[in-house]
């Protein structure tokens, strides 16, 4: 029997907020020296009381509203009860039954060139643990992370591959990132997934038995354990066997899922309203605020570039998919006024030489504007695209202005249109033949005469031009 796989992911961003979520504790705890970020209220003393902090709340909605989010306005938090030796309160504060925002979706770009819209059921902020360091002489723990803000984007079960699921988290990393609501950096642990999996007969309309694998937290152990999860349900129904609901760890130097706990429901947590904290009122002014702070979104722009500058499809979407990369752009274009061509220069040659530097668009060694600059003189005629080519790795290694490297090499197009004609007439005169064979009928022919007045001008010249005065001399000729 052939199974396909039902995923639906559970994923926690830190939220960018300058200081935690209850405290006035710095949220910047990368590389900060251990418990050094801390006070009585993220180490839960009794008797502390929290304060929910207003960007937090803020950037949170931001992120939901980039996801395409409902926001109900009236919201509250939750207690939610644990028992772990990082989280000093004994439980999280976190978002149950009236989360700050519901009802979202994104739309997924798949390998195919087909597009998938997955839904989001809720994002909801909650506060982050401290963190455990398991070692030879005993266990360490850091309250550096504790009571620093995250957003949870529950999606629905809508993920039917590894692939999806990869591209699903990708793109809210991006859509994240571009709205400023998380810095979502998977090394500076900003990032984390919860995978649930479940199998059913292809074809079979109800889902299957799920897992639930916590904690990952790279896209490549995102992956492997997804591919993992499938491999192992499979082999299990196939055999006969049934899934267990249940809590999963991975083990990122084994790779595989681990057995951890039978699945908690909602009352293992004693979930209860949080009386430390009010509900939480957004007007609809400020959500519109919000709202017109988020930058224009992927979709949104890739529309746009096809639409008003012209662009097919597949450039407008490799452009638009990078907020680096589409800013990069349309400063390149300021400048050049020509948008296919500078997406070409961009995407290709540009591109070739970040990637055999290991750079990204935002680490280029060229400015946009020289981009632009270089694109504008292969326009105007001042240089042609070969010549432009050639000189292309130095004016990126140097960031040079290309106008001026032009002028230094003496690369410009001859723009001497009578210096041009005496070669294009020395290289008539010299070819008998190609000339009678030309005037014979014969359009190719031309094409020799220019490479060769190409050849003699060491390509500086605009092989239009160059065409153009051919033809002019040829039918001025009486050869
Ligand atoms: P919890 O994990 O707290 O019980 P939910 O029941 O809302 O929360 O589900 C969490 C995640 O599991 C969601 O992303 C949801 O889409 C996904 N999910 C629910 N049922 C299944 C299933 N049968 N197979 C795969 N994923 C599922
Ligand atoms: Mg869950
Ligand atoms: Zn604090």
């Amino acid at each position: 029997m052939e199974f396909e796989p039902v995923i639906g992911l559970e994923v926690h961003c830190r939220i960018s907020s300058k200081t935690k979520m209850f405290c006035r504790c710095s949220n910047d705890i990368f590389n900060a020296k251990p418990n050094t970020h801390v006070c009585p209220v993220c180490m839960g003393f009794p008797g502390m009381l929290p304060l929910l902090n207003e960007e937090v709340v803020k950037k949170g909605i931001l992120g939901a509203l980039a996801l395409g989010c409902e926001i109900p306005g009236f919201s509250k938090m939750d207690r939610k009860s644990y028992f772990y030796p990082d989280l000093p309160k004994g439980f999280q504060i976190s978002q149950y039954d009236l989360p700050v925002s519901v009802k979202g979706g994104i739309t997924i770009a798949l390998s195919d060139g087909s597009t998938k819209r997955i839904g989001i059921t809720r994002l909801h902020l909650e506060d982050d643990a401290g963190k455990l360091t398991h070692t030879a002489g005993g266990t360490l723990v850091d309250f550096n992370r504790s009571g620093t803000p995250l957003m949870e984007i529950v999606s629905e079960p809508d993920l039917r591959s590894t692939e999806e699921a990869s591209l699903y988290a990708r793109q809210l990393q991006k859509i994240m990132r571009y709205v400023g609501a998380s810095d979502a950096d998977m090394e500076k642990g900003m990032m984390r997934f919860d995978i649930n999996v479940s199998l059913r007969p292809r074809g079979q309309k109800e889902f299957g038995v799920r897992s639930e694998t916590k904690n990952l937290n790279s896209f490549r152990s995102l992956e492997k354990a997804l591919d993992y999860e499938i491999k192992r349900q499979t082999e299990i129904l196939e055999s006969g066997g049934t899934v267990v609901q249940e809590t999963r760890g991975w083990d990122d130097n084994k790779e595989v899922t681990i057995s951890q706990r039978g699945k908690e429901e909602a009352a293992d947590y004693r979930y209860f309203p949080e009386p430390d904290i009010p509900p939480i009122v957004v007007t609809r002014e400020m959500v519109e605020e919000l709202k017109k702070q988020i930058p224009e979104l992927h979709d949104k722009k890739a529309d746009r570039y096809q639409s008003e500058l012209g662009l097919p499809a597949q450039d407008a979407h490799q452009l638009s998919h990078d907020a680096a990369l589409a800013a990069y752009f349309e400063a390149a274009l300021e400048v050049s006024g020509e948008p296919k061509k500078t997406s070409n220069w961009l995407l290709s040659e540009l591109m070739a030489l970040l990637n055999a530097d290991g750079l990204s668009i935002s680490e280029s060694k060229l400015a946009p504007e020289n981009l632009g600059k270089l694109v504008k003189l292969i326009e105007d005629g001042a240089i042609t695209g070969k010549i432009a080519k050639d000189i292309f790795k130095e004016i990126y290694e140097g960031n040079l202005d290309p106008e001026k490297a032009v002028e230094e090499k003496g690369l410009k197009v001859m723009s001497d249109t009578g210096e041009l004609e005496k070669i294009c007439q020395q290289i008539i005169d010299r070819n008998p033949q190609i000339v009678a064979d030309f005037k014979g009928g014969k359009e190719k022919a031309l094409s020799g005469l220019v490479g060769q007045v190409m050849g003699v001008t060491g390509g500086s010249a605009n092989p239009k031009s160059v065409n153009e005065i051919l033809r002019k001399l040829l039918a001025e000729s009486t050869l």
